[in-house]
């Protein structure tokens, strides 16, 4: 995905707040730190590109391999219950860890993601986006799953119009 990873994160945030609501400031601080951790994992390009110089696809990185975030927020998830951590930790924690999976699964629809490692190198993927066209990024431009990511960002710009006013 290119241009959905922050809507959907917008989106998915919102549905939360829905759910579990946090008054002002909490609720604004809770919608930043959804949509940084919904574009998170693709801070591994910088890796890809510029110590990697491009050797290998970066979902092969730690930050797109979802096994690893899950051990992660276990770990988390443990010392906020060992610490009797309060509502705020506890839902901070959900729209970290919801962004970040929500990630995993919207890069598992045009390209691969290893949802099984460490146990296994398989890729996964809903489609496969091939190389037709130059430069690289029309082939993903002009391929179906660009209409679901120009869909999330309508809907996410609806949602943000139709915001509950804050206070
Ligand atoms: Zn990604």
């Amino acid at each position: 995905m290119f241009i959905a990873h922050l809507p959907a994160g917008y989106l998915a945030t919102r549905l939360i707040l829905e759910r579990h609501p946090a008054p002002e400031p909490l609720r604004r601080r809770m919608l930043v730190l959804g949509m940084a951790a919904s574009v998170l994992p693709d801070l591994d390009l910088l890796w890809f590109y510029f110590v990697d110089h491009r050797r290998q696809v970066h979902h092969a990185y730690l930050p797109h391999l979802p096994l690893a975030w899950i051990a992660l927020f276990a770990a988390v998830a443990l010392v906020l219950w060992m610490g009797r951590a309060r509502r705020t930790a506890w839902l901070a924690m959900l729209v970290f860890s919801a962004n970040i999976l929500l990630h995993q699964v919207l890069d598992t629809v045009a390209r691969g993601i290893r949802w099984l490692w460490p146990f296994s190198r398989a890729e996964f993927a809903l489609s496969h986006v091939e190389a037709r066209y130059e430069p690289w990024y029309l082939n993903f431009v002009l391929h179906w799953t660009f209409a679901l990511e120009v869909a999330i960002l309508a809907a996410a710009w609806y949602a943000w119009r139709r915001r509950p006013s804050p206070g």
